[in-house]
């Protein structure tokens, strides 16, 4: 998954794309980068391995000068995690430098990809954007714009895009919306692009709108002009942005984050009710508004009994043997007055592999606590996402092979109620057929390469149960 950012129109657009990139750090952890487009029409790129804090400083920012800019951070979900792959991509093109930063996942890369190698096209990266790139350059149409639609009508999957040629900045988005894309503008006349509306607020820009399903925007010279859409096909927004990926203070997809969230918490407790039970609690961050929705449906009391350390970096040393297999324990550390002797509801937002969650309980329990409910806000993630969320193959997806009973007893708890699907539409809103639901239902809406990543159905053995 990936964050990304436009800018046009303002004398320091790669301060501006800085911040914005900032704000989208969740969305990618991997990797972050900036082109930035001088009046010449001159292209500096900045890009490394590791956060936005960690990759920019300032005189790099200081040597990306220009007033037009695009951003991306990245997690990779094809392609592996190197600095060849990091984005934006940019490349020389007959007019000008060609820049691009993709968030989604395109479902048919390796074809394209193996197609255009038999051509003779050579790859700098393994990333499925950088087909895109060697399309748009192959194209046999005259102006850059008809380049674009003619690489976009070969591509199939998810991809919202920022794109600079030349001085011009696009952004588009797949005609099936899988990824959001926002419009804001900035008080001085200038225009960004980001991922989500909190970009937006920390760039310091007003929402105009967001981009819909198959838009195709050009942004030149303080003007936004609509160019011709992309083939119509029926909208398919993902609906795990909202369960897990955005943030609760952005607007994606026409809805609040966070009313989601506080939605889907209060679907589950009216289908999954622990009664008798002391407290409810959130496996912080990404269930906290949902554990809310959950504790105001039910009646009962929020507690904080999960603390987590948000210093985490992406790689621990770990110090001593026993620190090794402590994982969850670097995360999350369990407030012990809130847990003895109590009966407790635990919130998550989703159960992926169930390692974690695993692992939470039995921090939970050794905190005190008597009865573990668990509860989790969407339904059971049955198969991979090719459409730029990371999940890991099928095999590891524990709701794939194992019923309820058998997670249950493997995450050791006294009881586990997952959210239906018709629960998280209710909770969605709108029009159920607007969403993408592939992981939990199975109802992919474009062709799957095979299922690349996951293999055959197989069944994985579950390590032995607590005592419940
Ligand atoms: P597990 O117990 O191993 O299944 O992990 C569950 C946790 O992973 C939940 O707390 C989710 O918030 C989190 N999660 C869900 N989807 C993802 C994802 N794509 N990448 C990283 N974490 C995720």
């Amino acid at each position: 998954m990936c964050g990304i950012i436009g800018v046009s129109g303002v004398p320091d657009a790669s301060r501006v794309a800085y911040l914005g990139l900032y704000s989208l750090q969740h969305r990618g952890q991997e990797s972050a980068g900036i082109v930035a487009v001088d009046p010449a029409g001159d292209a500096r790129l900045h890009r490394g391995m590791g956060l936005v804090s960690d990759v920019f400083a300032e005189d790099v920012l200081a040597g990306l000068a220009g007033d037009v800019a695009i951003g991306h951070t990245r997690y990779s979900t094809t392609g592996s995690s190197v600095l060849a792959n990091a984005q934006p991509i940019l490349a020389n093109y007959r007019d000008g430098p060609l820049a691009l930063a993709h968030n989604g996942n395109l479902t048919n890369a390796d074809p394209l990809r193996a197609d255009l190698v038999a051509k003779g096209s050579i790859f700098q990266t393994t990333s499925d954007s950088e087909v895109l790139i060697h399309l748009i350059a192959r194209s046999e149409a005259r102006e850059p714009e008809d380049q674009l639609l003619d690489a976009l009508e070969r591509v199939e999957g998810a991809y919202s895009l920022v794109v600079t040629v030349g001085r011009t900045l696009y952004a588009i988005v797949d005609s099936r919306g899988f990824r959001p894309l926002w419009l804001g503008r900035l008080g001085n006349g200038g225009h960004v692009l980001a991922s989500e509306t909190c970009a937006l607020d920390l760039m310091g820009a007003t929402p105009v709108r967001e981009i819909g399903p198959g838009e195709f925007l050009r942004i030149q010279d303080g003007e936004v002009d609509r160019l011709p859409s992309l083939p119509a096909k029926p909208a398919r927004r993902c609906i795990f942005e909202l369960v897990y990926f955005s943030r609760p203070d952005s607007t994606i997809f026409g809805r609040s984050v966070d009313r989601v969230r506080r939605a889907l918490g209060r679907e589950l407790a009216r289908e999954h009710p622990a009664s008798g039970a002391d407290c409810v609690f959130s496996v912080p961050d990404s269930s906290n508004a949902m554990a809310l929705g959950f504790a105001e449906e039910a009646g009962l009391k929020l507690e904080h009994a999960l603390i987590r350390n948000h210093y985490v970096g992406r790689t621990f040393i770990n110090p001593t043997q026993a620190a090794r297999n402590a994982k969850v324990k670097i995360k999350f550390n369990p407030v012990r007055e809130v847990l003895a002797g109590k009966n407790v509801v635990v919130v998550d937002d989703s159960l992926v592999r169930g390692t974690t969650s695993r692992e939470l309980v039995q921090m939970i329990r050794q905190a005190g606590a008597v009865e573990v409910h668990f509860r989790l806000a969407s339904a059971p993630i049955t198969g991979p996402c090719y459409y730029g969320i990371d999940t890991p193959t099928r095999s590891e997806l524990i709701a794939s092979s194992h019923s309820v009973e058998e997670i249950r007893r493997h995450l050791g708890v006294d009881t586990l109620g997952y959210l239906s699907l018709a629960g998280m539409r209710r909770a969605a809103g709108g029009d159920p057929a607007e969403f993408c639901d592939a992981c939990f239902s199975g109802d992919y809406p474009t062709a799957i390469p095979g299922d690349v990543r996951g293999g055959a159905r197989q069944l994985v053995p579950l390590q032995p149960a607590l005592p419940v």
